[in-house]
């Protein structure tokens, strides 16, 4: 996609595919679904589509890129979202059978729109058609174990223990990092907690300042979305063997 305002840049939608020996495959975030890429007015919302422009080629959506590796979306069992934002849920109606893991209170909010009951940005950023298939939802509330100093829900539903949810609550009120380790290491997928690799990847907070306005528009607690920042900077200072990026710069996880 190439957001109009942004200076023409280039952002994307990291999403993870990982293999497991007993849980078939797991995806973190799903990103738009395949109807999106090939009709953004379908189901985004008109504002959001002139603005975010995502590209035209269905080849870009998770489930193209399952089955390019040769599997089908029932391959796909789990998936884990940081958060339930339209450009993070776009494709679990491209995985009908899996079940969906979120945070309890994301995943309040987002049924609470489902029914009409929410206004302001709420209305806008959770779109019901992307559950309208009715997945099996697996929710979870703070608490459990911790990791890195950060609070962590591990023994997700079905899952290894290697696969952790970290509220890292402020963008959305349920916004979580998922936290995956693999055989090279930790890796943090961090959804929208940043959006900029300055803003976390070096000592002092660096973001261009209209993606700092826009992540200050769209977010749901900013004092505890700032916080959360510091604390993945910390964690990145303290810990550069874990591999720490967010959904939406290319420049992070560049092989994706
Ligand atoms: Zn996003």
């Amino acid at each position: 996609m190439h957001p109009v305002g942004f200076g023409k840049r280039h952002m994307v939608c990291h999403c993870l595919l990982i293999e497991t020996p007993s849980s078939g495959l797991v995806l973190v975030d799903s990103g738009f679904g395949r109807v999106d890429f090939e009709d953004p007015t379908r189901r985004l919302p008109k504002a959001f589509s002139r603005m975010v422009r995502p590209d035209r080629d269905p080849g870009q959506a998770a489930i193209a890129r399952v089955e390019a590796l040769g599997f089908s979306a029932r391959d796909v069992r789990h998936i884990v979202l940081t958060h339930l934002d339209l450009d993070h849920a776009g494709g679990l109606v491209d995985f009908p059978d899996a079940r969906v893991h979120v945070h309890a209170l994301e995943h309040e909010i987002a049924m609470q729109r489902t029914h009409g009951k929410v206004s302001g940005l709420a209305k806008h950023r959770y779109v019901p058609a992307m559950w309208a298939h009715d997945p099996t939802f697996s929710t979870y509330s703070d608490a459990g174990s911790s990791l890195f100093g950060f609070e962590a829900v591990r023994d997700l539903h079905g899952l290894p223990p290697e696969i952790l949810l970290i509220p890292l609550h402020g963008h959305s009120r349920g916004h979580s990092a998922v936290a995956v380790q693999s055989d090279a290491g930790w890796l943090v997928h961090a959804g929208d907690a940043y959006f900029d690799q300055g803003e976390v990847h070096s000592p002092k907070r660096k973001c261009p300042a209209l993606l700092r306005a826009f992540q200050s528009i769209v977010e749901f607690d900013r004092k505890a979305r700032l916080g959360n920042q510091t604390r993945l900077r910390e964690l990145a200072q303290a810990h550069p063997e874990v591999a720490i990026f967010s959904a939406h710069d290319p420049r992070e996880l560049p092989a994706g």
